[in-house]
């Protein structure tokens, strides 16, 4: 892997946990957050639906402990119907959720001020049950002067009030008190008082503490239903209030709590309500340790809900349950916006992260990598390679520095050695020239040795056949040299050899000709070339000047070092060895020597010159 990937996968993962990281805690604390907020507007729904529950439930008691007030000090008396209605409206105006304030004397009429619960048309009506009209139950709406105006409706022959729940709890219980739900028996043909509702009745007692009637002041539990449904719009979720039976009193979806037809009237349990939604948090109710009151997250389909509930005891009345439940979603929701909107943040953030490394990584590797394409070119031998490294790292720059340094020193190193070994090899061969020339020259004399007379006879035997030439061989003995020895010392006998050398040297002056010794103080001239006659001649000079040079021999007869030479040529046409040739010679040289030494003597003729 180089260096540049090893950067980037490096640093890459590193940046890519760090935002995987980052993101997972945003998260984490986004479901904190959101499970807080939840909570809190838990807290407010609650709270607001307490309230609005506690305001429901406080009108009916104001309304009918005032007008029981009312009535004890006189100011309204249900004894004069037409006055108590039109009071009655007054206070209808006053309480918007009032449906009914009524009241049944104790002949059983019914005088009442009321507002439809349902309908569009939500005007003030008057109902009336009087003896005077035979006991029929009257519907009116209001007019200008706030009495019995347009008759809606008649029916109900025989109303008697003093059979209603609310007239029978007030008797019963002698005080003010709440009333079970019941259903209105107004015969509507607009049907808006096809409804339940609920309320307080106490019985009314006058200054003379005569019982002078029921009243009742009612709210429809529709009302109820209605607010819940407004407050709970806003949180996404559902409330409900439920008796302790379980029967719905009130619910914020549309899902009804009663059931009401000509014939039948029926409450809704929780557990039969038409919203699955409501029968499940009904069952999870059902197994909560503390039905009072209690707060739990819990998962319904898709949906987790943070539920509530609390008791409420009505005074003088049942307890009531209201639960909420809050969906999480709907704080989700903008978290996982924002959430998404973080990856593709992080998203953006790791895109420019891994440019960002990318360009680092090239940065920091360029000169690392041209640093070792440098460094494997010097190990290749290339000296010469001396690339422009510029960076701040100063590691780096050292590096390099030292590489150039190491780069000029070995050049230098290497070039001295082969200046070195250049002078050696010069050296070695001037060393082996002097060798091989020592090795084919004699020492004393400075003439070729034998080996050399060998090889250039034999070089020459092979030329002169080949281009048809004759080649002689001239075969030489210093004469009483022995007894010169003797006489006059060894390195006199050596000085006499040397000036035959010279003497030697001066007459074999042409390429092809080669003056050797050939052992002790014999000596051979090879001439390439030359015929008889002519090497004859040249046997002849060399005799007669060593003669001339008379070195004194005073053992010899002839007084002077003298020099017997024999003669041998071969001619075109001859087969001869160069071994036969020398044999030729030396016949010729003991010849001379036997016929009287100081001559030259050849085999072809037995010439002798002198
Ligand atoms: P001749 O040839 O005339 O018959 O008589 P000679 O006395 O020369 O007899 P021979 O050739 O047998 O003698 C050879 C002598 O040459 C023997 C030795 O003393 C002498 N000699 C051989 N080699 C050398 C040498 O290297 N230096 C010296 N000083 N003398 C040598
Ligand atoms: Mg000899
Ligand atoms: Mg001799």
């Amino acid at each position: 892997m180089t260096l540049k990937r090893y950067i980037i996968l490096l640093l890459g993962s590193g940046l890519l946990l760090l935002v995987a990281i980052q993101w997972w805690l945003t998260y984490q604390a986004a479901e904190a957050m959101s499970l807080r907020l939840q909570t809190r507007l838990a807290e407010e729904v609650s709270s607001q639906v307490n309230d609005k529950v506690r305001q429901f439930f406080d009108v009916p008691r104001q309304v009918v402990s005032l007008n029981v007030a009312q009535v004890r000090q006189g100011v309204i008396d249900p004894r004069d119907p037409e006055a108590l209605v039109r009071n009655f409206l007054l206070q209808l105006e006053q309480q918007p959720l009032l449906t009914f304030l009524s009241t049944g004397t104790p002949e059983g009429e019914y005088f009442a001020a009321s507002r439809p619960p349902l309908g569009e048309d939500r005007s003030l009506r008057i109902l009336q049950a009087s003896i005077a009209n035979h006991r029929v139950m009257s519907l009116y709406r209001v007019d200008e002067r706030n009495r019995p105006g347009q008759l809606i409706d008649a029916g109900n022959d025989n109303y008697d009030a003093r059979l209603r729940p609310w007239f029978v709890t007030a008797q019963m219980m002698g005080r003010m008190s709440w009333y079970p739900v019941y259903r209105y028996a107004i015969n509507d043909p607009a049907d808006d008082y096809s409804a339940m509702g609920l309320g307080m009745s106490a019985p009314l007692y006058g200054a003379d503490d005569q019982f002078v009637g029921v009243i009742t002041a009612d709210v429809s539990i529709v009302q109820l239903s209605r607010w819940l449904a407004e407050v709970m719009e806003r949180s996404g979720g559902v409330a409900f209030i439920t008796e302790p039976d379980g029967k719905l009193l009130a619910n914020s979806t549309p899902d009804p709590v009663y059931f009401l037809s000509r014939d039948e009237t029926r409450r809704i349990s929780l557990w039969e309500s038409d919203s699955p939604l409501l029968r499940e948090l009904g069952e999870l109710l059902e197994r909560q340790a503390d039905p009072e009151q209690g707060r739990i997250l819990h998962q319904i389909g898709n949906e987790r809900y943070l539920v509530d509930w609390v008791s409420y005891s009505l005074r003088d009345g049942p307890t009531l349950r209201i639960v909420q439940a809050i969906p999480q979603s709907q704080f989700m929701a903008p978290m996982l916006d924002l959430l998404r909107q973080l990856l593709l943040v992080a998203a953006g953030i790791l895109l420019l992260g891994m440019i960002l490394i990318t360009l680092i990584s090239i940065w920091v590797t360029r000169p690392l990598v041209a640093l070792s394409r440098w460094a494997s070119r010097l190990g290749r031998g290339d000296w010469t390679y001396r690339p422009d490294i510029r960076t701040p790292v100063q590691e780096v720059s050292r590096l390099s520095q030292a590489l150039g340094q190491m780069a000029h020193h070995m050049e230098r190193q290497t070039q001295d050695l082969e200046r070195l070994v250049a002078t050696r090899t010069r050296e070695l061969e001037q060393a082996n020239q002097e060798l091989s020339r020592l090795s084919r020259t004699d020492a004393l004399t400075g003439l070729a040795n034998r080996r050399s007379l060998d090889e250039v006879l034999a070089r020459e035997w092979g030329r002169t056949r080949r281009f048809a030439q004759p080649l002689s061989l001239l075969m030489l003995d210093i004469d009483w040299f022995k007894a010169y020895n003797d006489q006059h010392g060894h390195p006199a006998g050596d000085h006499c050899m040397q000036v035959l050398a010279d003497v030697l040297r001066q007459h074999t002056q042409r390429a092809t000709d080669l003056a050797a010794r050939y052992g002790g103080e014999e000596f051979a001239v090879v001439c390439s070339g030359l015929d008889h006659a002519r090497a004859l001649g040249l046997a002849e000079e060399i005799r007669g000047m060593l003669e001339q040079r008379a070195l004194p021999h005073e053992s010899s007869p002839l007084g002077v070092i003298t020099v017997s030479i024999g003669v041998a040529t071969l001619n075109m046409g001859d087969t001869r060895s160069p071994g036969q040739l020398i044999e030729a010679a030396d016949l010729a040289l003991y010849r001379a020597k036997a016929s009287g030494r100081n001559r030259v003597v050849s085999v072809e003729n037995t010439h002798v010159a002198h």
